[in-house]
């Protein structure tokens, strides 16, 4: 029987694997780690005595790949957020308390009205986001200044959130599609969505569940480590002590990170810089709410980014975070829990118990130079196809980015024939 074989367990490899077993395909996923979900998965945290996230993941409704990946593995009711789109923010240095509330259609008449837009910020100044559209290799910075209300309050924020890197140094190019695909649609297309009780329930049980029930093979604790190759073709491939040959209908899906990419095809350009995201948990002594129904707050000027609450476990963010993940969890956490307080309304010297957790590669580097380094779906081998959220779809290294990769590298493979899932 002609297989494909999809490497990594990630949102990337679990899309192509969904994908082409909802197509009839014969799937093998391998995992090097006994859990799929990579780098967006739950876990059951003994410390918080719960589970967690490891790491807060914000969606938008316009993120298309990602609310069909739901609707595919039958998990769209997982995820959850205000009726309407809705960006609450708190300056943690004036007090000020703001929300960002576009109106629908594609018309931004909100930007008129004061009370919807930035306090302090002029309709004309976010004009400039139009340049995000031509940006080539310039960096935010390079398109909207960093000397405004608006740059601190509204497009340092978003873009650090979005690319995991700073606005100095992050490429605007990247911000474009995520604009054009949610902003510029209008309120429906970006209202803000969080996983109701955690990343796994929504973005990977129900998956392996779709994978388990289709006949596709699981293996969990397989690491890939080489690659024979003989052709032009991959021809077996190797996993610790074990080897998997290949036919000629069999393909091959690589949804692993740009470095375990590199290794295994050493001629590949991949991204080589990456950037660390912080996540610190707060087990709170009784549930908590964030004003307006959102489950997440902007914060200006402290050291979280984010705030996320769920049930009782306050959660902070903080991207592009290299040098603050040189200090102890200890030290990060008692930075942070000041910003929390201040959101909650908690006094700050009763920091509860914590968990921090520090993402070394969140994603790669999305700079102008490290962006020119993403390969296409197609490797140099006629049967092996590339996944991964740092993959050229355009989009920034994202969930939405991550998905679309794995369907195109679904699609890939099926237009490359070969593999149908029936005995040769
Ligand atoms: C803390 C944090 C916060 C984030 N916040 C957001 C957010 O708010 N919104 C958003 O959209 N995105 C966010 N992201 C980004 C998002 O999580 C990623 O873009 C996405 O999960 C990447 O999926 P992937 O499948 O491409 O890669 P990965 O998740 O890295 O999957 C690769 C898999 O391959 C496995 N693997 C590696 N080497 C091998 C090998 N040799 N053999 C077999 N398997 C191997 C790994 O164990 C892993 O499971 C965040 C990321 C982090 C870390």
């Amino acid at each position: 029987m002609n297989r494909v074989h999809v490497v990594g367990a990630g949102l990337a490899g679990l899309a192509t694997a969904v994908s082409l077993a909802r197509a009839g395909r014969a799937v093998v996923l391998y995992e090097a780690s006994g859990q799929a979900g990579g780098r967006c998965r739950s876990y059951m945290d003994a410390k918080l005595a719960c589970t967690i996230d490891n790491g807060n993941h914000l969606l938008l409704s316009g993120n298309q790949a990602a609310m069909r990946y739901l609707a595919d593995i039958g998990a769209s009711q997982e995820l959850h957020g205000p009726p309407a789109a809705r960006f609450p923010f708190l300056d943690l240095a004036t007090g000020e308390r703001w929300c960002l509330r576009p109106n629908g259609g594609p018309l931004p008449w909100w930007l008129l009205s004061p009370g919807r837009r930035v306090p302090g910020t002029k309709i004309w100044s976010y004009l400039s986001a139009l340049r995000f559209a031509v940006a080539g290799s310039r960096t935010v910075t390079d398109c909207v200044g960093q000397d405004s209300v608006l740059f601190r309050r509204f497009w340092e924020p978003l873009a650090v959130a979005v690319l995991n890197t700073p606005a100095q140094t992050g490429a605007a190019r990247l911000l474009w599609p995520v604009f054009r695909d949610t902003f510029a649609k209008g309120e429906a297309a970006c209202r803000p969505r969080v996983a109701k009780t955690g990343l796994s329930n929504a973005f990977v049980e129900p998956a392996l569940a779709l994978l388990r029930k289709s006949g596709a093979t699981l293996r969990f604790g397989c690491r890939l480590g080489q690659i024979q190759h003989e052709g032009g073709r991959a021809r077996l491939l190797e996993f610790g002590d074990a080897s998997v040959p290949l036919n000629d209908g069999d393909r091959v899906v690589l949804a692993l990170p740009p470095a375990a990419t590199g290794a295994l095809l050493p001629a590949l350009t991949v991204p080589e810089a990456s950037h660390v995201i912080v996540n610190a948990h707060f087990a709170l002594p009784e549930p908590a709410a964030l004003p307006a129904m959102s489950p997440f707050l902007g914060l200006i000027g402290g050291t979280a980014q984010w705030l996320f609450v769920r049930g009782n476990v306050a959660s902070i963010t903080i991207s592009a975070a290299d040098a603050i993940a040189e200090a102890s969890a200890e030290e990060i956490a008692r930075r942070t829990w000041n910003d929390v307080a201040a959101a909650l309304d908690r006094d700050p010297q009763t920091m509860p118990t914590y968990r921090v957790i520090k993402e070394r590669r969140a994603t790669f580097a999305q700079t102008p130079t490290e962006v020119l380094r993403r390969p296409t779906t197609r490797s140099a081998f006629a049967n092996v196809f590339l996944a991964g959220d740092w993959i050229d779809t355009g989009l920034p290294a994202t969930i939405e980015g991550a998905i679309r990769s794995g369907y195109s590298a679904a699609r890939a493979v099926i237009r490359s024939g070969g593999t149908t899932g029936q005995a040769d």
